[in-house]
C-alpha cells in the first residue's frame, strides 16, 4: 500500500462545512506531524457557518472568532471550495474518489417542532428563520415577518431565544451600526412590538441560557426584563440543583431582581415559566398561544415537566418557537432519525454498528446542536484524532488528483468559490458598509456574491 501522510502524498482529507468544527478540524489535521492536505467544500460561497448566519449582529466580538479560522485558510495545505453542496453538487461518494478520508462537519440547519396544532398558521415562525433573516443568510432572505403586532410569543429559553427576544426588544440606533441586514433594519424600525415572552416549559432554575446573556436584557436601552413572581417558584429539588451550581446561584439571583421590576414604558422583555405549549391560536394568522401550566418532578438534574390541565392563553400576533435547530441527513450516510445526528464512535461513523473507516464527523451533526463556537474545537480534535489514528487502515483514494475535483465541479457547471474570492466578496461587503457606517453590509443572495467575482 502506498504510504501516505508524507511530503510527497499527503493524506487527503476533505471536510464538508465551513462553521467552527471544520475549521477546528481543519486547523488541527494541518497542524499535525502526519502531513494532511485539507479542501473545505461549503454549500454558500461564504465560509464560517453560524459564525456569520448564527450569532447576533450586536455580539461583534463573537462574530469576530472567524479570525482565527481565517489563519487556518491560509495554510498553503488548505484549499476552499464555496458554493458546492455536498450530496447534490457532488455526493461524499464521489468525494471518497478523490480523498483518502472525508469529514464531515455541516451543523444542523434545520429546526425543531413544538408538534402542536396551529403551529403552520401564518406569523408562527421558527427563530431559525428570524435569525437567517436578520443575519442576510441566502435562505431566509426573503421571509417576512409582520412585526405590526404588539406581542411576540418565543418559546424556549436558550441562548437562541434570547438573541430573538433582543433583536425584537433593542432600539434600532444601537443596531444601526451593526452588520445586521439592512432590510431587516429598516423592517425593525416600524416594529410595534412592545411585549415579548420568553417562555419555557420548566422552571428559573432549568433556564438555558447564559449569564451574561440574562445580564445583558438589563442593558438594552429602553427595555425592562421581568419575571412573574407567581412563576418564581422552586421545588426542593430546584434548590438542591441551585446550591450545586454556582452559576446557576447568579443566575437565578438575576431573575430574583428582574422579579422586582414593574413594567416600563418601552418594550418589556417578560421571563415566563412553568408554561408548555398547547397550541398556536388563530382563524387565519397568529391570534394567541395556549400553554399548559406545569409542575416539576423528578431527581436534581433531571426536572421534567408535567401537565397540571391548566390552560393559559396569551394573546399575541408573532409566535417564534425556539425549541431547538435539528439536523439533516446527507445522502449517501448513515442517520440517526431520532437525535438527528450522523451515528458514530469518537468521530468515526457507524453504519448499524459498523465502522466506515474513512468518514468521519463533527460539530452539531455528530453530537446535536448544543455549545458554543469553543465546545466544538475538543469535539473536532476528538474526530481528528481518530482520524489520525486510523491511518495504516485506510484505502488510499482512486484519484489523489488535487485538480480532478475542481475538473469534475466545473463540467457539472458549478461556480467554485475560492478562498481568495471569498476575500473579494469580505472586502466588498466591507466598502458597502462603510458607505453607510456600518461595519459591513452583507449580500444576502447567492448571485449578488457571486456577481462581484465577476466584476
Ligand atoms: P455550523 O456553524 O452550522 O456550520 C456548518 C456549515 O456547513 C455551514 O457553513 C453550512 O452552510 C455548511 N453546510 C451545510 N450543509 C452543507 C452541505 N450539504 N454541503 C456543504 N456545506 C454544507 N456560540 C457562541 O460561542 N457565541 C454565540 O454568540 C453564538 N450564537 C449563536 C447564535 C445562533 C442563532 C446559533 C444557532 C448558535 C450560536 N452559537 C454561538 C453556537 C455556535 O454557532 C455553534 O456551536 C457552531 O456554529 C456549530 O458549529 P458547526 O461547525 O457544527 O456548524
Ligand atoms: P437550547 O439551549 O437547547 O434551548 C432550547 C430551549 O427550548 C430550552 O429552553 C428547552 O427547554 C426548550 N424546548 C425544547 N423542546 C421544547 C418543547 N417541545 N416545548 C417547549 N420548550 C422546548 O437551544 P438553543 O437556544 O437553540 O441554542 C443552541 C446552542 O447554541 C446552545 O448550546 C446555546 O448556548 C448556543 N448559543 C449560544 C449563544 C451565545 O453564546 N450567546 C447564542 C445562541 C446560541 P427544556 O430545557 O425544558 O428542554
Amino acid at each position: 500500500m502506498a504510504e501516505i501522510g508524507i511530503p510527497q502524498r499527503p493524506l487527503r482529507v476533505a471536510v464538508v462545512g465551513s462553521g467552527p468544527s471544520g475549521f477546528f478540524a481543519a486547523e488541527s489535521l494541518l497542524k499535525s506531524l502526519v502531513v494532511c492536505a485539507v479542501d473545505m467544500f461549503e454549500r454558500l460561497p461564504v465560509p464560517f457557518g453560524l459564525v456569520r448566519g448564527g450569532v447576533a449582529p450586536d455580539h461583534p466580538k463573537i462574530r469576530s472568532a472567524s479570525r482565527v479560522f481565517e489563519k487556518t485558510a491560509e495554510h498553503e495545505r488548505f484549499r476552499f471550495f464555496g458554493n458546492v453542496t455536498v450530496g447534490r453538487d457532488i455526493t461524499v461518494e464521489e468525494l471518497r474518489r478523490f480523498y483518502d478520508a472525508v469529514l464531515l462537519a455541516y451543523g444542523a440547519e434545520g429546526d425543531r417542532s413544538m408538534n402542536v396544532p396551529g403551529e403552520s398558521l401564518p406569523e408562527s415562525h421558527a427563530a431559525t428563520e428570524f435569525v437567517g433573516w436578520y443575519n442576510a443568510h441566502p435562505d431566509y432572505r426573503d421571509r417576512v415577518f409582520d412585526l405590526s403586532c404588539e406581542t411576540a410569543v418565543i418559546v424556549g429559553m436558550g441562548n437562541v431565544a434570547m438573541d430573538v427576544a433582543r433583536m425584537l426588544a433593542a432600539p434600532v440606533d444601537i443596531l444601526k451600526d451593526t452588520d445586521i441586514a439592512d432590510y431587516a433594519l429598516d423592517a425593525l424600525a416600524e416594529s410595534r412590538i412592545r411585549e415579548i415572552h420568553i417562555v419555557a416549559r420548566r422552571g428559573p432554575a432549568q433556564a438555558k441560557f447564559t449569564l451574561p446573556e440574562l445580564k445583558e436584557m438589563a442593558e438594552i436601552p429602553g427595555a425592562t426584563p421581568l419575571v412573574e413572581s407567581d412563576e418564581f417558584t422552586f421545588t426542593l429539588a430546584c434548590r438542591q440543583e441551585i446550591e450545586a451550581s454556582p452559576g446557576l446561584k447568579r443566575i437565578v439571583e438575576v431573575l430574583e431582581e428582574y422579579s422586582r421590576n414593574r413594567p416600563g414604558n418601552g418594550r418589556n422583555i417578560r421571563f415566563r415559566f412553568f408554561l408548555s405549549p398547547v397550541a398556536v391560536l388563530g382563524k387565519d394568522r397568529v391570534e394567541a398561544m395556549c400553554f399548559e401550566r406545569t409542575r416539576l418532578a423528578g431527581e436534581p438534574g433531571n426536572l421534567k415537566a408535567w401537565g397540571t390541565g391548566a390552560l393559559v392563553d396569551i394573546p399575541c400576533g408573532l409566535v417564534f418557537r425556539s425549541v431547538g435547530y435539528r439536523g439533516r441527513p446527507i445522502p449517501g450516510v448513515p442517520f440517526n432519525e431520532k437525535t438527528a445526528t450522523i451515528p458514530h464512535t469518537a468521530g468515526r461513523v457507524e453504519d448499524n454498528g459498523r465502522e466506515i473507516p474513512g468518514l468521519y464527523v463533527a460539530g452539531w451533526i455528530k453530537r446535536g446542536p448544543t455549545g458554543v463556537i469553543g465546545t466544538n474545537k475538543p469535539d473536532s480534535l476528538e474526530t481528528v484524532k481518530t482520524l489520525l489514528s486510523d491511518l495504516e487502515r485506510l484505502t488510499p483514494c482512486a484519484e489523489p488528483d488535487s485538480q480532478a475535483v475542481e475538473n469534475l465541479l466545473r463540467e457539472r457547471g458549478v461556480r467554485v468559490v475560492s478562498f481568495d474570492d471569498w476575500k473579494r466578496i469580505d472586502a466588498e461587503e466591507i466598502a458597502r458598509g462603510a458607505r453607510k457606517g456600518k461595519p459591513r453590509e452583507r449580500f444576502s443572495r447567492v448571485e449578488d456574491m457571486l456577481a462581484v467575482l465577476d466584476s
